[in-house]
């Protein structure tokens, strides 16, 4: 039988047989809705509540800044909405944001500048890094809200939030990172990095999909985007996921307990990979070199190979990653993150995230690399325009 080797752990993880533990009484035993006033109520509510203080201690946060979403991607738009709305009822203003930001922050913001609001794209350096001083210069007196995330989901940069944040403590701009791929892999301190605003989400850390939180600095703003009950709160209407949120706070926990180990174990594989790939493959640019990195992620273009020809043919060996390139109505798009840190879009379209989790294991990361190298020599052969020594040797 073929082996199964999972290294997309960006995207989802599994969620851990600890947590569908915890999870399990809260579905068809203890289900009651937090909002009740009897037993089966309580009983939600007491463990909703001590999930919110499990997930507060963990961020370095209280317990009421602490509101339960329905993933990253709500909690990034409740942010960076949620804050503009209740600075500037009826629009306009200026917002900052990165141009290396996942979609969920993108869009919002692509949205707003559709409707009223002036957006400014920091750009990267090609380690794919903002510089402070570049956040200094956009700033302006209008300048209501700047996002920009902690750790970068496909190359896996860590932006030094914590400067930026400093910078933007000096205006009135509210500050807002989206650390949905750093919480569970690195420290994550919502004072040492003094943001007002911070997402992440469950699966990306070995909990369930569709549960997320938003933190928020007490004194911050806000108005829901959805309007309905009381609950979290006041700031997002409907009735509280339990089960899934003691999955969230469950998975955190241990996150964060095997964190060090973990995140040491982790690097080590991704260094081995990493020089293991540039061994066997000529023509390889490591993306992000020379930056601090998530310590599970690696990504590499490879040049005269495309990245979903290289995705199938290691699926067929049981191998699952990503690739830089979207499929979108047709057209290969270059990723927009690869580009902003310079990457050639002939170069980007070869290239593959590889992203591990605690299931993975060194014999795997041998497996990767003999096949991994085998199928790009068997691309290469096939290419018509391969020639060695080309740009991503650069
Ligand atoms: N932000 C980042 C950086 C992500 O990587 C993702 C998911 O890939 C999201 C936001 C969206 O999170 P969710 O899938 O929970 O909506």
């Amino acid at each position: 039988m073929i082996k199964k080797i999972y290294m997309d752990h960006s995207a989802t993880t599994p969620v851990r047989e600890e947590v569908v533990a915890a999870m399990m009484p809260y579905f068809s035993k203890a289900y009651g809705n937090a909002s009740s006033i009897h037993g089966f109520g309580q009983e939600a509510k007491s463990v909703l509540e001590e999930s919110r203080e499990k997930v507060a201690d963990l961020i370095g946060a209280c317990p009421e800044d602490i509101i339960f979403t329905g993933g990253g991607t709500e909690s990034d738009n409740l942010a960076i909405k949620g804050a503009l709305n209740a600075r500037k009822a009826g629009g306009g203003g200026h917002i900052i944001t990165s141009s290396v930001e996942h979609p969920a922050v993108l869009r919002p913001c692509e949205w707003l500048e559709k409707n009223g609001y002036e957006l400014t794209r920091l750009p990267v350096d090609s380690k794919g890094l903002i510089s402070p001083s570049d956040l200094e210069s956009a700033l302006r007196e209008d300048t209501l809200l700047v996002s920009v995330m902690l750790a970068n989901n496909e190359v896996g940069m860590l932006q030094p939030v914590a400067e930026l944040a400093e910078v933007v403590a000096e205006h009135d701009a509210v500050f807002h990172t989206d650390a949905v791929q750093a919480v569970g892999k690195i420290p994550v301190d919502v004072e040492s990095l003094g943001v007002d605003l911070l997402s992440f989400s469950a699966h990306k850390f070995y909990g369930p999909k569709g549960v997320g939180v938003l933190y928020r600095r007490s004194g911050v703003r806000m108005e829901p985007l959805q309007h309905g009950g009381h609950h979290e709160n006041r700031l997002r209407a409907g009735t509280e996921n339990v089960a899934g949120i003691v999955g969230l706070a469950r998975a955190i926990e241990l996150s964060c307990t095997e964190m060090a180990t973990e995140k040491e174990r982790l690097a080590d594989m991704r260094d081995r990979l990493e020089c293991g790939i540039k061994e066997r493959i000529d023509d390889v640019r490591v993306n992000g070199a020379g930056a601090e990195r998530l310590p599970h992620l690696l990504n590499v273009s490879i040049e005269g190979v495309e990245g979903e020809s290289m995705l199938l043919m290691l699926d067929a060996r049981g191998i699952a990653m990503s690739t830089g390139s979207a499929c979108t109505s047709g057209t290969l798009e270059p990723s927009h993150v690869l580009t902003a840190i310079g990457v050639s879009p002939e170069v980007a379209h070869g290239s593959l995230r590889i992203s591990m989790g605690y299931i993975n294991t060194d014999s795997e990361v041998d497996y990767v690399l003999e096949s991994l190298s085998d199928v790009v020599q068997k691309l290469r052969e096939m290419s018509p325009t391969y020639q060695p020594g080309g740009q991503a040797s650069s």
